[in-house]
């Protein structure tokens, strides 16, 4: 979405709130795509002393996969945003202010970028998801698995021993 901001250029105090929905669902992320669900995106930018301030908040509802287990699931995530705009960068050594395009400003390239900076590189279904079995594969969320657990060779040898003694 493309906020004009013409009218508030050189209107110290005046402000344009905006809402709507960002559409990420084609965006991939490591091989996912988390953005299923539309985005809401809402804030404003208000004209402070000439200088223009964007503050906006991004709820998504993030569709994941967890690392651990590969069990699907979803979660929430908030994501805020906080930035000068400007006609022309003064100093250009300074990337924090975001250029407008003939007065307006491309709030979906904004708010996707804060987004996927935002995202953690790693994704749990649970802090203590306890995987899958290495040997077979079972989720261990669901309960023990089947597979006995390793025996100490020692203590293998010696109830063999008294196997063959009791016969
Ligand atoms: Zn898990
Ligand atoms: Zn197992």
């Amino acid at each position: 979405m493309q906020l004009d901001l013409r009218p508030i250029l050189h209107v110290p105090g005046a402000a344009v709130p905006f809402s709507f929905q960002l559409d990420l669902a084609g965006l991939n992320f490591y091989g996912v795509r988390p953005f299923q669900m539309p985005v809401e995106v809402s804030g404003q930018v208000r004209n402070r002393a000439d200088a223009l301030v964007l503050a906006g908040e991004a709820a998504a509802v993030l569709d994941l996969r967890c690392d651990r287990c590969l069990r699907p699931f979803r979660r929430e995530q908030r994501t805020t945003v906080e930035c000068l705009l400007a006609e022309t960068l003064e100093d250009e050594e300074n990337d924090d202010i975001v250029l407008l395009d003939h007065g307006a400003v491309d709030l979906d390239e904004v708010f996707t970028t804060a987004l996927v900076l935002d995202m953690e590189s790693t994704h749990l279904c649970a802090e203590d998801c306890k995987g899958l079995c290495a040997r077979c594969g079972a989720d261990l969320n669901q309960g023990p698995c089947r597979c006995k657990p390793e025996v100490d060779p020692r203590l293998a040898a010696l109830a063999q021993l008294l196997d063959t003694h009791s016969e």
